[in-house]
């Protein structure tokens, strides 16, 4: 066992450690830098690949628009140019906030002054017999859309299970590589639990314009198979849909297996404040795996989307350094299916909201929908319509009590309500 103290040999003192070699990893380097610190800083990664956005893997790259050098977050030689040891392909296993070090899987250790922790989350297996054979596709990694991609090819027969982000944008993708695709969904409309009944058919009625098979109220018993390959999914009705590539997307779980070893305050993912600090005083979390405090809701949130990731990092840096601004920032992410392109500023809890309004062309799938409680919008989804998540997120801070005739009406503009 080694306790690597490559941070303190130049008198500059133990390193600030960043466990999670992604996108809001880097960013979290990235913003360091920035904010002048000057000491040394440890990105470790359990993936071999430096850190990359995942938006791109079930969108442009799986459809091989977006060439992979686009995926990055940086060019190789940032790293070294910016003073930051990259270290790919070194799992964590735990860390000691008493003697302040993480412990690698090679049972190397690491001492860190300050510690960040950008886990990320690890996708949700399907519990059923047969699910671990060849030919079922969980999508977390580069190399797991590389494998979907070689399977998407004209006529396959390719089965879905969850019609969530994973799970429509690669049905998506399947079709329009030539696949014939069939999407199963739990629940009765696919996206329920974050659109509302009302959103969430248009993303049906898109699907199905576009010849995907949607099955509703869909239960997986089995994933059928010969010689250990995929060959259908069996479903609580008896029926199998038979299936040359499955692919599951059916949520993620956050990944708070180190912030557990270090005994820090769980509850739906990592507790931190506003400033992204966690109950240790020298740990922050960022991303996917912070449940954070957020100022303009007044209570915890965890967000699992690209956004989170991407500007998180800054105000976690920035309290690493004894800067402390808190993150306030309006969630927001967005999607790509077929000629579907829209941005969602906001937030609501499943059934949070009391009325959906539109404003523009339903049918035509170019308008923006308004979830409203007491008259306040709580979010906004442009659909086909761009350069407007600005007057929307203003309309959601101001949390201003609005004429819900005037919001609807697209003669008026935004910045005017
Ligand atoms: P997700 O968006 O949470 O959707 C999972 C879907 O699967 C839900 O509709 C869920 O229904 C359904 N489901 C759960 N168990 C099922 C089962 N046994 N059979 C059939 N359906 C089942 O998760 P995801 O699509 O796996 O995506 C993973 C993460 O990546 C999410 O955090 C997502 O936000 C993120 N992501 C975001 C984007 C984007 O922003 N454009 C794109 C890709 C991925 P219930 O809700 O009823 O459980």
């Amino acid at each position: 066992m080694s306790t690597d103290t490559a941070g303190t040999a130049d008198g500059r003192g133990r390193p600030y450690v960043i466990v999670g070699a992604s996108l809001g990893g880097a960013k979290a380097a990235e913003a360091l830098r920035e904010a002048g610190h000057q000491g040394d800083i440890v990105l470790i990664g359990a993936e071999h690949e430096r850190p990359y956005e995942r938006p791109p893997l079930s969108k442009g790259y799986l459809l091989g628009k977006t060439p992979r050098e686009k995926i990055y977050v940086h060019p190789p030689q940032w790293y070294s140019d910016h003073d930051v040891t990259l270290r790919l392909g070194t799992a964590v296993t735990s860390v000691d906030p008493v003697a302040h070090t993480v412990t690698l899987a090679d049972a190397g250790r690491i001492e860190y002054a300050k510690l960040l922790l950008t886990t990320g989350s690890v996708p949700r297996r399907l519990p059923v017999p047969g699910a671990e054979q060849d030919g079922v596709h969980y999508l977390r990694r580069v190399e797991d859309s590389d494998r979907i991609r070689a399977a998407l090819v004209p006529g396959a027969r390719v089965v879905v299970i969850g019609a969530g982000w994973i799970g429509l944008e690669t049905a998506a993708a399947a079709r329009t590589a030539g696949a014939e695709v069939t999407v199963l969904e739990a629940a009765e409309l696919p996206l329920l639990r974050v659109l509302g009944r009302e959103v969430a058919q248009v993303f049906a009625d898109l699907h199905r314009d576009h010849g995907v098979d949607l099955r509703f109220g869909a239960q997986v018993e089995e994933l059928t198979g010969e010689g250990g390959t995929v060959t259908g999914v069996r479903l609580g009705d008896g029926t199998t849909v038979a299936a040359d590539a499955v692919i599951v997307g059916i949520g993620v779980a956050p990944d708070t297996a180190l912030a557990e070893s270090a005994g820090l305050a769980l509850d739906n993912g990592v507790k931190t404040d506003e400033y992204l600090r966690t109950s240790d005083p020298d740990i922050h979390a960022a991303g996917d795996v912070a449940n954070a405090f957020h100022p303009l809701y007044g209570r915890h949130i965890r967000v699992e989307h690209w956004a989170n990731a991407l500007n998180q990092p800054q105000t976690a840096a920035r309290a690493m350094l004894g800067q402390d601004t808190p993150y306030d920032r309006v969630p927001y992410f967005f999607t790509d299916q077929y000629d579907l392109g829209m941005e969602y500023t906001g937030y609501v809890e499943p059934g949070g909201y009391d009325r959906v309004v539109f404003r523009g062309d339903v049918k035509a799938n170019e308008f923006i929908a308004f979830w409203l409680a007491d008259g306040r919008v709580l979010a906004g989804m442009n659909v086909n319509v761009w350069d407007v998540t600005d007057p929307i997120r203003e309309l959601i801070v101001s949390k201003r009590v609005v004429d819900a005739d005037r919001l609807t009406d697209p003669k008026i503009p935004l910045g005017e309500l």
